[in-house]
């Protein structure tokens, strides 16, 4: 029918082997042809910039001999099975970043550009040959570590507390909840110290805020620095409270770790406010251990702890109190 009759097409301005070649020499990536003796047969314009070495320097060459630093890895492996078994392969970037020496054009000597580099084999007639592609992943892989650096960076900052470097609350969080699942899958003791700066308000009214985050950061620092172990976490919990999670720590281990915090923050003899209980800084800490039956969540430790601290604070200040599960009395200030 009339409608179905396509108009002739107009004779091409160019033969398809000057466009191919055209194309060839414009094309954003590396092209290189190997024949099944590995000499090399095409090499795009593209390779010839980021190379140094023009199409006719190179053709003719043994591929593995012209560039010796390509035996050995994936790619000659690669190139044989290409021939060999007519495989074709993409080759991850992450192996071997760089296999061929191109460089950024005009920068030849510098560091080699970032390779994705993929092989694949083709007959003409009866010659077996194998296609080269390579494009320059250098500014993807340039962005991919930058984000991962700033991610990296992004989640340490959101770890740690801005004012005095120990970790913060939501880490604590973290580690607690953590280190409370290892305590019951392995059957391990768990302690939790929670501390809080005696009379800080007054040392506030006193000195001034600025000067009072001088000293929250002091007592943090020195908090810190009295825990051991690798596993040992020190948190600044809130305001003017920390929070200690010692993992493997039963309960007289942990009053001994409290009770050395104590003693080193008194004895950083930082004067305080006249107003305040104690003639220097001083802290109360509340104690909490893990058990199975009654101690085994974050809210029951937190608890306990808290009601330690509360004991703590009405027994005068600067000591330490272990904490009980809430149907039984704390202990008296040792
Ligand atoms: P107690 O011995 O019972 O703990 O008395 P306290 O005065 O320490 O307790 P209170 O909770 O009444 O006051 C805590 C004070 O800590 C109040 C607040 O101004 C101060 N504070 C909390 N966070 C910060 C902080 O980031 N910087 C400074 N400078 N002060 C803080
Ligand atoms: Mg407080
Ligand atoms: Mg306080």
């Amino acid at each position: 029918m009339q409608e179905n009759i396509l108009p002739r097409p107009s004779q091409p301005a160019a033969s398809l082997s000057t466009l191919s070649s055209r194309v060839l020499g414009l094309a954003n990536l590396g092209l290189a042809v190997i024949d099944s003796k590995h000499r090399i047969v095409l090499w795009n314009q593209w390779m010839a910039s980021h190379s140094g070495l023009s199409a006719s320097r190179v053709q003719g060459s043994e591929l593995f001999e012209l560039f010796e630093d390509l035996r050995g890895q994936r790619i000659e492996q690669a190139i044989h099975s290409a021939l060999q078994n007519g495989t074709a392969a993409s080759l991850p970037h992450g192996l071997n970043r760089a296999p061929f020496p191109l460089y950024p054009a005009g920068t030849w000597g510098g560091e080699r550009m970032e390779q994705a580099v993929s092989v694949t084999p083709f007959t003409e007639g009866k010659e077996k040959y194998c296609l080269i592609e390579v494009s320059n992943v250098s500014s993807t892989m340039g962005r991919e570590r930058q984000l991962r650096v700033q991610a990296e960076a992004l989640r340490a900052q959101s770890y740690v507390d801005g004012l005095t470097g120990i970790a913060n609350r939501r880490h604590f969080d973290v580690a607690l909840s953590r280190e409370l699942k290892r305590a019951s899958r392995n059957d391990a003791p768990l302690s939790l110290l929670l501390m809080d700066i005696d009379s800080f308000k007054a040392y506030n009214d006193h000195f001034g805020h600025q000067q009072g985050d001088a000293c929250l950061t002091l007592v943090a620092e020195a908090f810190a620095a009295t825990l051991q172990r690798p596993a040992d976490l020190a948190a600044r919990y809130g305001g003017e409270e920390f929070a200690a999670v010692l993992p493997d720590t039963d309960l007289a281990q942990a009053q001994i770790v409290a009770e050395a915090i104590r003693a080193r923050v008194a004895a950083l003899d930082v004067p305080h406010a006249p107003a305040a209980v104690h003639p220097n800084v001083t802290l109360s800490i509340g104690v909490a251990t893990f058990d199975k039956t009654q101690l085994n969540d974050a809210a029951a430790m937190l608890g306990a702890a808290d009601r330690a601290l509360y004991v703590a604070k009405k027994a005068g200040r600067n000591c330490v109190i272990v904490g009980t599960p809430p149907d039984q009395p704390s202990p008296p200030a040792a």
